[in-house]
């Protein structure tokens, strides 16, 4: 007897956006499951990763990925368990780590996959702090960002997946201080609290140049960017000589449809001598070992915290997705398979 299930749900795109998304652009729909062909798995999801970067693949626009297609499946960061195998090297009962997420059941090919191990780590972790958002911190700060003991770090989204991890490692590495931004008091608290951050402050709550420059009265070295924005302009402005600037992402106009009124102080950079680079965390994959080695024993040791926001239910995962952007998460937003 087949143990491939007949049928499973997974969430396709019915409509692009205009601004913000609504849960009608979104169905999700029962559909037949395929058989694994040679060479490929059938993987039940059992997590999946909803990250701020999906909102930019629901727009028609040539981009550095593909846009998601309408009534298609979306896809995304999933692990699961490995249903059905006619692929070497994966047995049945194997977890996987894939791209086809969004769906309960996957027919994965064998390249596109990789096998991760629960015992080394907690399967959600390979979706965030051992993961794509980790990596894209480790990365984003120590190569991009050529981030050097003694610097002082401003990074936004500090509350968040990639932020919550910059601020860590920069001091791990040596930083003179660290200063988070974050959208509620209670991730404030948490970033100074438990995350060891030097200062931080409530960006919805003051302007956020007036609050850096209390929190940084000597500057700053490095401004990690997730948001862009009035936080990229405020970071302009406090940055020291040869500063540096990863921007990473730009999450406050993800959802605008207007052009950003910020930042108006971009001339600051050459009297400064900035350096703002723009990366992709793929274009770093070389560091992965590196990576996985180093922060993997931060996280054994206690000694780089992280938090997950678990969301249960395939149901779920548009609103999981609508509350990354809305700043429901704390630290990486997971979708839970499991009821
Ligand atoms: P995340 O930080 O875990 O979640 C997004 C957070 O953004 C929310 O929790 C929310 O927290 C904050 N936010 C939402 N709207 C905002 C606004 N208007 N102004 C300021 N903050 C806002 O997500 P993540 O996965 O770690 O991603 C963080 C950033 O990195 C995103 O911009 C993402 O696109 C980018 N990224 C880039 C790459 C790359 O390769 N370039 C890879 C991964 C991620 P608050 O409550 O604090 O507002």
């Amino acid at each position: 007897m087949s143990v491939t299930p007949a049928t499973g749900r997974e969430w396709h795109l019915v409509a692009r956006p205009q601004g913000w998304p609504k849960p009608e652009d979104f169905a999700l729909r029962e559909v037949p499951v395929a058989e694994p062909g040679p060479g490929e798995i059938l993987v039940r999801n059992l997590y999946m990763s909803v990250d701020p970067y999906m909102r930019g693949r629901m727009n028609d626009v040539k981009s550095y990925v593909p846009p998601f297609q309408l009534d298609q499946p979306m896809e995304g960061g999933a692990v699961g368990k490995v249903l059905v195998s006619n692929a070497d090297g994966i047995e049945v009962g194997d977890h996987v780590l894939h791209s086809s997420g969004w769906r309960e059941y996957a027919v994965v090919a064998d390249k596109s996959a990789v096998k991760v191990s629960p015992e080394t780590a907690p399967l959600p972790a390979y979706l965030g702090v051992l993961g794509m958002t980790g990596l894209t911190a480790y990365a984003g700060l120590l190569e991009v960002a050529s981030f050097k003991e003694g610097d002082a770090v401003f990074v936004s989204g500090a509350a968040g997946a990639v932020g919550s991890q910059v601020g860590q490692i920069a001091k791990l590495k040596g930083a003179s201080r660290v200063i988070g931004s974050a959208g509620t008091d209670e991730k404030v608290r948490l970033l100074v609290d438990e995350y060891g951050f030097d200062a931080a402050f409530n960006y919805k709550t003051g302007s956020v140049t007036e609050q850096l420059k209390e929190a940084a009265p000597d500057g700053i070295d490095v401004y990690f960017d997730n948001v862009g924005g009035d936080h990229l302009e405020a970071a302009i402005d406090r940055l020291n000589l040869h500063g540096r600037i990863t921007v990473c992402g730009m999450i406050a106009q993800y959802n605008v449809t207007e052009p950003p009124a910020a930042p108006r102080n971009l001339g600051l950079v050459i009297g400064k001598r900035l350096r703002i680079q723009g990366m992709l965390v793929s274009d770093h994959q070389h560091l992965k070992e590196q990576f996985f080695e180093e922060v993997g024993a931060w996280v054994r040791d206690g000694e780089l915290r992280y938090r997950e926001t678990v969301v249960k239910g395939v149901e779920n995962g548009v609103d999981a997705f609508l509350g990354v952007l809305r700043g429901d998460n704390i630290g990486k937003m997971i979708v839970s398979f499991e009821d």
